[in-house]
């Protein structure tokens, strides 16, 4: 018998886990086992900031297993704005999760980083041994510090105790159930929601940058099958960089012309050079990944775009958007 328990089971990659647990077919290395038992937690069950809140939720669930997805999360723009507070709430949830997993004695624990908590000033492709060679760009240095502290815990809960702690790296996610806030969001999401106003309401559709810099995507129910293949395969202390290959890299521009294409949007569309353009790209390798895996079927990028588009139009009154405009 196993208990799977997701913190942050209620966002974008928790829901993505809990739709392909549910939705694979039987004999799918990604579906439902015999025995397990998954459970999907959000804020409102436990506020993982409090260390007293976060114990109740383990001797509820007592979890044999933890994929620890929660974390105060946003783009570009929220991480310039809320440093300190990236820092610190990022900081408590990681400490109690991991503390709470230990005291429980849970047999394995999944936390998730980002490949923005690499160095800024770094030769690439980025790789899992270079998470602590230098300063994470400023723009996200609270979150940055708050996530590499995770592995510098998997190490030590594994020297002191022998804890089986890891971490997945992944790319810039996307899909269906994200945060689609205009300024909060991430850079898909946000554009998607920017793109589908300008179209219904006839107003501009302006990007944030130059439109230049590169990211590598990847659509959430993708990473939620990465995420159960480490669950049930992955037994190291070091992370794993889940993402497309390094030559994947995909600019902003492209981004917003794909968006356009989905949304069916005809204006022209103009790009805000006074706003950040961030890092301006920071490609991760996934040879470790694939060396592990073997080969992986990744849903090729526009085809994921259309179908995040769509989930979000036929849901657009209960998605995420902060504001209905
Ligand atoms: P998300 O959609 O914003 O979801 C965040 C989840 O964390 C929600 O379930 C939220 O619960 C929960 N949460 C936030 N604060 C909490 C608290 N104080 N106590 C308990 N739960 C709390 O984020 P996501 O994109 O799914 O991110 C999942 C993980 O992937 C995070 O660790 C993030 O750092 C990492 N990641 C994300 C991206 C990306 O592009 N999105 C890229 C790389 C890594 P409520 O629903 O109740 O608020
Ligand atoms: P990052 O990958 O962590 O930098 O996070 P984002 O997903 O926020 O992507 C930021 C990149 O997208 C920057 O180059 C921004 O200038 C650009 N961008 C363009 N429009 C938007 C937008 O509406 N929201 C966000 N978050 N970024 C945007």
């Amino acid at each position: 018998m196993s208990r799977i328990l997701v913190t942050g089971g209620s966002g974008l990659v928790g829901k993505a886990i809990k739709h392909v647990v549910e939705t694979e077919p039987e004999g799918s290395p990604f579906a439902k086992r015999a025995g397990e038992e998954w459970i999907f937690a959000s804020s409102s069950e436990a506020d993982l900031r409090d260390p007293v809140a976060t114990e109740a939720l383990f001797d509820k669930y007592k979890p044999t297993h933890v994929i620890h997805l929660a974390a105060l999360v946003g783009g570009l723009f929220k991480n310039m704005k809320y440093k300190l507070t990236f820092l610190r709430d990022n900081s408590l949830i990681n400490d109690n999760v991991l503390r709470s997993s230990y005291t429980h004695q849970t047999s394995k624990v999944i936390s998730c980083l980002s490949t923005c908590v690499f160095p800024d000033k770094v030769e690439y492709p980025l790789n899992e041994e270079k998470i602590h060679i230098g300063p994470p760009h400023d723009s996200n240095f609270g979150y940055a510090h708050a996530k590499r502290m995770v592995d510098v815990m998997n190490h030590a809960y594994k020297e002191e105790f022998g804890c089986n702690f890891t971490s997945a790296i992944p790319t810039n996610v996307f899909g269906p159930y994200d945060n689609f806030d205009l300024e909060d969001s991430h850079v898909i999401p946000g554009l998607i929601h920017k793109c589908v106003l300008a179209k219904k309401n006839g107003t501009p559709f302006v990007v944030a940058g130059t439109g230049k810099p590169l990211r590598q995507f990847i659509y959430s129910y993708d990473l939620a099958k990465l995420f159960i293949w480490m669950l049930r395969n992955y037994d190291d202390v070091e992370p794993v960089i889940l993402s497309v290959g390094e030559d994947e890299e995909v600019s902003i521009k492209q981004v917003a012309d794909a968006i356009v294409k989905a949304v069916g949007f005809e204006g022209n569309y103009s790009f805000d050079t006074t706003r950040a353009d961030g890092q301006f790209r920071k490609p991760a390798s996934n040879a470790k990944l694939l060396g592990l895996v073997g080969k992986f079927e990744f849903t090729p990028f526009d085809q994921a775009l259309d179908e995040t588009v769509k989930w979000f139009v036929t849901n657009y009154d209960n998605a995420r958007t902060g504001s209905k405009k």
